[in-house]
């Protein structure tokens, strides 16, 4: 650990520090709002305005230290004695990692510092006092220039505060000692008698009021002291003539100062009093605050506005919704997510992108009611906060109006963009009893209104939020189901429609649910497919049944063949070929032996990225079969695109071909479709002799279905069809 270095002047520097008064009272709340702010604004857990003492360091203001032990106060591990070597900003990026600071308790001890901003706190007789800092238990390598430059202006803002604490603490000192700092200071400091008549009136306070010392001196104080202020002064005056203690000295009071012209000025006035020769004196510090507040309002408003939309941020919308929840006040909340944004700005770039947020809000401000507040919560998502309004026709009519808004076409950059928007709606108090389930509410019923399409709106309603928790229970139950081996693969026998001979098995999945008995696929699969489980179960799958087709080829089946149907998240994980290929050389099967079955949905959903992996298992030798065909709405133009060596024909044409000539001319089509694109065809779902003869006079000739048996266990598999041996799973 390196200590930090010397300061040269170090004696002076501690002088300059005693002039604050920290002695005696080393905090200052006036500083509060300020570290607060940097927390939010940074987002970081800590903030601090630290004191450099001769051996340790204090905190005048500080949020997120509670932890921080006094033990840990030292100087020598100190960051922000680091920081006051320099003249500039000292940012760690990663504590951990910088020579400085990694073997530091801070950073070792559970404190747990990595990252690190602070800028030295510079008085006005230019000595580093101390710090204004900002620390994160996380690393950050990014801190911008944009960065930087905010943290600096709040430096100078904690700076303004302490100078207004070192005059009052002068000022309690000696008159003697209040005239010399009143010659140099930049504040109006203005001393009166005990009958309130100036005798000091400073180079500031000419500038400032526009008096002259001469105008001013002699004249009573209260010419510049606002009516609102003048009897609590007075009455403040004659207690302590009294020898009774002062309600005004020691604290800061804003104030309109008055100005010679008439004009008006914000300003902070401190006030001190003393005995000299027996008799009171006053002193005023007034500053002039109309910098400050320009910094403040501009700091504030970064806290809580979306900087590229000026919008509401997400920290405001959630203090409004507190507001009106905890005022029992009915409200609505719409949440509106644009569809097409990320191509936009992929496409376009980031300016046009920029321009269409900016024009979005302008839309969704258009929408809305002069009561009413806008909020840009993330990249692409807004929500509309609808004041006293609980009529959920109402506020569904205003989530209409803003998608029929977002989805009239942008004029940006010269061309015309189009994208697509959907809300979701939630209502307070109908359905929820407290702002965070109102947010929660108005999410569920944004998601389920993304899963309906594009343009979509949805209101919330109970049966969604009993959806979700049932399907994280279900999530849970499944996770419990592959930990206790509860997977089952089934297999049904696809044969030759000519002469009923066995030629593949479908490997089709069950969940032997210990209370609720044989469970198929339909009940579960939906929510295997979308949670984190899918893949390592389609392996499991993938690999159980080319173990089962090994053991039947060997048993006497042939060149049976496997089907196996795939997880969308299985082609996602980017190693299928690689997966199958493993699988293939551990059971000593033929590439042909496999037949790999694809849905639409897989199809569709991933779109290009799927073609790759698919590509390479067909030159491999692996069949890749079309399943559920012409129940799609892109069969036509998948067969085009796709690696296909297969395709099913779905069970439902099947089962009407007998009664309905459209569905009988489906499956004649698809059959020539198979043959025109040197496609092998399989029919499901056939269970009676007459759709087997039909299908066989249409030319298709191979089939699977009940009538020549029911997906099965391995045993009674091989029972049937004479083989002898099961294979357990994997
Ligand atoms: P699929 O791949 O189209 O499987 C055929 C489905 O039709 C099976 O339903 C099968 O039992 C049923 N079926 C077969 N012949 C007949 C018949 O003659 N009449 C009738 N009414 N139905 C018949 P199952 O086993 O319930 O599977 C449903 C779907 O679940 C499958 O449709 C497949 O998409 C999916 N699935 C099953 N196992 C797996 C698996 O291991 N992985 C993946 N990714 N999906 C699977
Ligand atoms: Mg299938
Ligand atoms: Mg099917």
């Amino acid at each position: 650990m390196r200590r930090p270095s010397v300061i040269a002047d170090e004696e002076a520097r501690l002088r300059a520090l005693a002039e604050y008064g920290f002695a005696d009272v080393p905090q200052v709340p006036d500083l509060d709002p300020i570290t607060q702010l940097a927390a939010r604004i940074f987002g970081v857990p800590t903030a601090v305005v630290n004191l450099v003492d001769r051996h340790n360091v204090f905190f005048a203001s500080s949020v997120g230290t509670d932890h921080i032990e006094s033990s840990l106060a030292g100087r020598e591990i100190s960051f922000c004695a680091h920081a006051i070597t320099g003249d500039d900003l000292m940012v760690v990026p990663d504590a951990s990692r910088d020579p400085r600071f990694h073997d530091n308790p801070l950073v070792t001890g559970p404190t747990n510092f990595r990252f690190y901003a602070g800028v030295p706190l510079r008085g006005s007789g230019g000595h580093n006092l101390g710090a204004f800092c900002i620390i994160d238990t996380r690393a950050r390598p990014r801190f911008t220039d944009k960065d930087r430059r905010q943290l600096s202006e709040m430096a100078r803002l904690v700076m303004d505060k302490l100078e207004l604490r070192r005059l009052d603490v002068a000022g309690r000192v000696s008159q003697e000692r209040f005239k010399n700092i009143a010659a140099t200071s930049p504040d109006s400091i203005i001393c009166a008698d005990a009958d309130g008549r100036v005798t000091v009136w400073n180079d500031a306070a000419e500038a400032m009021f526009g008096y002259s010392a001469a105008e001013a001196c002699g004249r009573h104080i209260e010419f510049i002291i606002p009516d609102n202020l003048r009897d609590a002064i007075n009455e403040d005056r004659v207690r302590v003539a009294q020898g009774g203690p002062s309600t005004l000295v020691g604290r800061t009071t804003e104030l309109q100062g008055l100005r010679k012209d008439g004009s008006l000025f914000p300003g902070e006035l401190s006030l001190s009093m003393w005995r000299e020769e027996g008799a009171i004196s006053f002193g005023a510090i007034i500053r002039d605050v109309t910098e400050r507040r320009r910094h403040e309002d501009r700091l504030y408003h970064l806290a809580h506005h979306d900087q590229l939309t000026g919008l509401a941020n997400r920290s405001v919308l959630r203090s409004r919704v507190q507001d009106e929840v905890s005022a029992g006040r009915p409200a609505s909340l719409v949440m509106v997510d644009l569809e097409g944004f990320k191509e936009v700005n992929d496409t376009l770039g980031h300016a046009v992108g920029d321009a269409l947020l900016r024009e979005t809000a302008v839309r969704l401000t258009n929408v809305i009611r002069p009561q009413d507040m806008a909020a840009r919560l993330d990249s692409d998502e807004f929500a509309l906060l609808l004041m006293r309004e609980d009529d959920p026709l109402k506020a569904t009519g205003i989530a209409e109006s803003a998608i029929a808004e977002l989805m009239r076409p942008f004029e940006l950059a010269g061309q015309q963009i189009h994208i697509a928007a959907s809300a979701g709606v939630a209502i307070y108090p109908a359905q929820c009893g407290s702002a965070e389930e109102l947010l929660g509410n108005a999410d569920l019923a944004l998601s389920q209104a993304k899963r309906e399409g594009r343009g979509r709106r949805t209101l919330f309603t109970s049966a969604l939020r009993d959806a979700v928790v049932a399907r994280r229970n279900y999530d849970l139950e499944i996770r419990r189901a592959v930990e206790n081996d509860e997977l089952r693969l089934f297999f049904q026998p696809q044969v030759d429609l000519h002469d009923g001979r066995l030629v593949g098995a479908e490997a089709l999945i069950r969940w032997e649910h210990p209370e609720r008995g044989l469970l198929p696929p339909a009940v579960f699969l939906p929510v295997l497919e979308a949670g984190p489980l899918a893949a390592a179960v389609g392996d499991w799958v993938l690999d159980t049944a080319c173990a089962q087709a090994a053991a039947w080829r060997a048993a006497g089946a042939g060149a049976l063949r496997m089907g196996v149907n795939l997880f969308a998240a299985q082609l996602g994980a980017g190693d299928l070929v690689d997966k199958v290929q493993a699988v293939l050389a551990r059971h000593e099967l033929p590439p042909g032996a496999l037949e790999i079955e694809i849905t639409e949905n897989i199809a569709l959903d991933e779109d290009n990225s799927v073609l790759p992996p698919l590509h390479a298992l067909k030159a491999m030798g692996v069949g890749i079969a079309f399943d559920d065909y012409g129940t799609g709405f892109a069969s036509l133009s998948l067969l085009k695109r796709f690696p296909l060596t297969r395709l099913k024909i779905d069970q439902s044409f099947v089962r009407a071909m007998c009664s309905s000539p459209a569905d009988a001319a489906i499956v004649q089509a698809v059959t020539y479709l198979g043959e025109s694109f040197g496609l092998d065809v399989i029919a499901e779902g056939i269970e009676t002799e007459e759709q087997k003869e039909r299908l066989l006079r249409k030319g298709c000739t191979e089939g699977q279905g009940y009538l020549f048996g029911r997906p099965m266990p391995p045993a009674d598999f091989a029972s049937t069809f004479g083989l002898g041996v099961e294979v357990r799973a994997a």
